[in-house]
Order: structure tokens, then sequence, then C-alpha cells
């Protein structure tokens, strides 16, 4: 029988009862790795209790035990990290390396939720009127969801659910359903650290079961990470239910390069970001924007690209794994087919193949130069290894396109002019900046600003943003009277 993945509530892994389910499969295979239950909506009730009761005590644990938690877990993730970047591999496709990337930046969010007393802290004014002090607390919200996609299926749970239960809620995770393997064991781990029952709770499912906690009068708050259009229904309908939403959503990130940049940088950085994990990053570089004479290196990334290949995870020359699913791989297909209609394709990844796995979603290193803002190949998030070179004469021309660009979740720009870098950085309108670095992720410590239409909400993921994200502020205004002091003044506390 296959495994059916199993769902986490009130501190049990548990069958689901799900008679709906969908095949978990690897995708460089199409072996089918596990089983995905639905979760029913009585599950998802059991779910939504459980995690409201748990509330009720878990908001009343001291900070610093919250924190060791996260101290605890912190360990167990470093301890447990090859093993995870494994399970990770399998059902992702990603390389080793890349697997082991997405369980540690997670981790590092983890360490940012250790720090928890200190992010907690609210605002003190001491005397606003005479013997009258005002004081701020955070306090935690409630259940919280949390909405993960496939692509970084560490990472992005570990972007949500530690800083919210540090911050004293309770939260529930739904993972993509295309990769649920790693969350789960993400949640033995939590578990093994000491996490109280119901205080994280697990289902599994689609837009009805999403829909259904989004709706719920007991849910107080949504992170959700994927799609613009899936992000944009989540926002409407969250908000609709008087949620607080967040939603990190779809990208199309450009790459300004100078005709004054490291030219062996640049070309290096951008073949790395642009095809590593198979473009299937959203702070994947998909557009270059070649400045003046710096087109002509475009001959050399064709160069530097095409020497490279997909694989399987555990192969040490593969640059990068397979798409998701035979279902990416026919819309990105697609989008290569539409570009070859309307711009000049310098290398066409579409017939990839790899010796000894016939079934994997390979799709090879794709470049297509003369693009141009109308074609469907830039319009819309291919979201494969697939680049785009777009030729503009000036910064001003470059910083124009990116500008009228729906999205603006992150850029970067290869300069020696730091002149150019400081126009570049102060007038474009993407909420992450690389100046020569070419995918800009925050580390935790600030948060992860996509603007535009990547981004629907206003207090972003992780940082000081998601703590408050996390919390409702509290402020009071206090006046003790010192009994046997008759010198104190009263107060005049009116407003102008
Ligand atoms: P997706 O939008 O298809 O799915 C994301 C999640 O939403 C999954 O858990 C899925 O089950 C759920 N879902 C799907 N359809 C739904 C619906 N109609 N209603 C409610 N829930 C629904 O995204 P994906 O393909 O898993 O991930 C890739 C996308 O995520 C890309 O667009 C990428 O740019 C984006 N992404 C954004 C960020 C960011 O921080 N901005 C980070 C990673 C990925």
């Amino acid at each position: 029988m296959t495994h059916r993945v199993p769902l986490f509530i009130n501190g049990q892994f548990v069958r689901s009862t799900a008679t709906s389910t969908l095949p978990v499969l690897n995708p460089a295979t199409q072996e089918a790795l596990a089983e995905l239950p639905m979760s029913t909506e009585n599950e998802i009730e059991q779910a939504i209790a459980g995690a409201r009761q748990a509330f009720a005590s878990w908001k009343e644990v001291p900070v610093p035990e919250r924190a060791r938690l996260m101290m605890r877990y912190q360990a167990l993730l470093k301890e447990h990290h090859d093993e995870l970047a494994e399970l990770l591999a399998t059902d992702t496709g990603k390389t080793f390396d890349d697997a082991k990337g997405d369980v540690w930046r997670g981790i590092e969010v983890v360490e940012q939720a250790v720090n928890i007393p200190a992010l907690l802290m609210g605002e003190t004014v001491e005397n606003v009127a005479g013997g009258i002090d005002t004081y701020s607390y955070m306090q935690p919200l409630g259940v919280c969801v949390g909405i993960t996609p496939f692509n970084f299926p560490a990472m992005i749970p570990l972007w949500m659910f530690p800083l919210a239960i540090a911050c004293g809620n309770t939260f529930i995770l739904k993972p993509s359903e295309q990769v649920p393997l790693t969350p789960v064991r993400l949640l033995e781990l939590l578990v093994k650290a000491g996490v109280p029952d119901g205080v994280v709770q697990l289902i599994h499912g689609g837009q009805a079961q999403v829909e259904r906690l989004l709706k719920h009068p007991d849910t107080k708050a949504v992170s959700f990470v994927g799609s613009s259009r899936v992000g944009q229904s989540i926002y409407k309908i969250g908000t609709d239910h008087m949620k607080r939403v967040q939603c990190m959503a779809g990208a199309k990130n450009h790459c300004v390069i100078m005709p004054d940049a490291d030219k062996e940088q640049a070309l290096g950085n951008l073949v790395g970001a642009s095809v590593g994990a198979a473009g299937q990053r959203c702070m994947a570089i998909s557009v270059a924007v070649f400045v003046g004479q710096s087109k002509e290196w475009i001959a050399d990334l064709k160069e530097q690209l095409s020497g490279l290949r997909p694989g399987a995870w555990n192969d040490p020359d593969a640059a990068y794994g397979p798409v998701i699913s035979q279902a990416a791989k026919a819309r990105i297909l697609d989008l290569i087919e539409q570009g070859k209609q309307e711009a000049t394709c310098l290398l066409d990844g579409s017939q990839c193949e790899v010796e000894g796995l016939p079934e994997g979603n390979w799709i090879g290193p794709t470049l297509f130069t003369d693009v141009s803002p109308e074609m469907a190949i830039y319009q819309q998030e291919v979201f494969g290894p697939v680049l785009c070179c777009i030729c503009v004469d000036s910064l001003e021309q470059a910083i124009e396109l990116v500008n009228a660009n729906p999205y603006g979740n992150g850029t970067s720009i290869f300069t020696r002019s730091g002149g150019a870098a400081r126009k570049y950085q102060h007038e474009v309108q993407v909420g992450q900046v690389g100046i020569n670095v070419p995918i800009p992720v925050p580390l935790p410590f600030f948060s992860f600003t996509g603007w535009k239409g990547s981004f629907m909400g206003d207090l972003h993921a992780y940082g000081k943003q998601a703590v408050r994200f996390y919390t409702d502020t509290k402020t009071v205004t206090a006046r003790w009277k010192y009994d046997d002091d008759e010198t104190v003044s009263q107060p005049n506390l009116t407003i102008h």
C-alpha cells in the first residue's frame, strides 16, 4: 500500500480518512513517493478547534521558554540538516547542495525566532503627562494559518511557523500538495524539540481546504507564499473575512548589466541566478537587461549556459534538477514555443533528455534575445530555466523597463560605478535590490520585502515585520499615585 502522508493534529500524526487523494511524485522518475490526502472538513475543524484550545495556554508560556523551544529546534534542524536535504531533494528534484541551502535558509529564520524576547519588546515613554506613563506590549493574535508553495518546502514553512509560535500564536500549516514530505519531517523534529500539543497543526489539500481555513471565524491571520493568481484570490477572500493577510507572490526579476561591469562576475552570477534550481525560485533572474556595449557579452553567456545540464539530485555534475511536474514542464515548453515565434532563441532546452532517467521533467538551459515587453515570454512568470535578454541604450531606459513591469520582487545591477548603482537603487520600484549580488534575498534579521504585484499586504515575511504581523500592539496608559505623595499634580490629558 502506498504511504499516505499523515496529518498532524493535537500532537498526533494521524491517517486522514479522506477518500480524495493526489499522488506525490518524484519529478526525476515519476515514481509515486506517497499519497496525499485532501483533508476532510471534519479534520480541518479538529485542527482549528485544537489550535484554538492550545492558544489559551501557549500564549501564557513565558517568552524565554518559547525561545528555548526554538533553541532546541534549531539544534535539531542542524543535526538533521543532511537528512532533511536528502528528503527534500527526492520530492523536489533539487540538487543536494541546493536542497541543503533550502533547509539552511529556514534554519536561519529559526535562529531569529530564538531572539524573540528582544523582538517582542514594546515601546515606553515615561511621564507623557504628570505622573502618567505610556507603554506598549505585542500580544499574539490566536490561530494563524500558513499556505506554502512547492519550490522551498523547508525554507518557506520555516519563514512562518517558528516566528508565529514564538510570538505566542498557534499555527496551522497547509503545505504544497506537491511536496508534503519535508514539512512532515519538520514537524516531527518540532515535536522532538518539545512543542506542546495543538500549538502547530498540519493539514493537506488544495483550494477547498485553504478556503475553509480562510473563512473560519477562529482563524486570525494568514501567510501565503505562491503564485500571484492564487495570492490575489487568498488576499481577497481572507480580507473579506476580516483576517490579517500577507501574500508573497510571483515575480519577474531583472538583472541590469552595465558596460563597465566585471564581465566574468556578471555572467557567472547571471548563469546561476537564472537556471539554478531549474529557474524555480521567486528571486530567480528571468530577464537580463544589457546596457550599451555589454550586449556583446550575450554570445559568452550562451556559451556558459550551453555547458550546463540538469540531472538527478545526487548527480554531482548536474547543474540543477527537473521542473516540479509534467504539467509545469508542458506549460514552460508552451512558453518556449511562443518565444520562438516572437523572439530569437539562442539556446533551446525544450528537447532535453537525461541518460537513464527518461521520465524526468527535464528542460535544458534556454536563452532568448531580442525580447520585448509585449511578448508572452516576457509578460508571464516562466518559472523554468529560461533567460530572456533585452538590450537598451542607457541606465535610464533600463530603469524605465523594470519600473513598467507589474512585478517587483527582486532585481540586481552589475556595475563598477557607485553613481550608477546609487541611481538604480534609489529609482527602481522593486523591493529587494542587489548591487553586484545576483539574488538579493535578505537574511532573516531583515524582512523579505517584495513590492507591486509580487506582494499583497503591508507587513512582510520574517524579521521584525513578521513579528508585527503575528502580534497586536496593546498600548497602556497608566497613572499610579503614590499615596503619601501630595505633590503629584493631576495630569491634564485633554487631546487638542
Ligand atoms: P501556487 O500558487 O500554485 O500554490 C501555492 C499554495 O496555494 C499551495 O499550497 C497550493 O495548494 C495552494 N493553492 C493552489 N491553488 C489554490 C487556490 N485556488 N486557492 C487556494 N489555495 C490554492 O504556487 P506554486 O506553484 O506552489 O509555487 C510557485 C509560485 O510561488 C511562483 O509564482 C513563485 O514566484 C511563487 N513564490 C513566491 C515567493 C515570494 O516570496 N514572493 C517565494 C516562493 C515562491
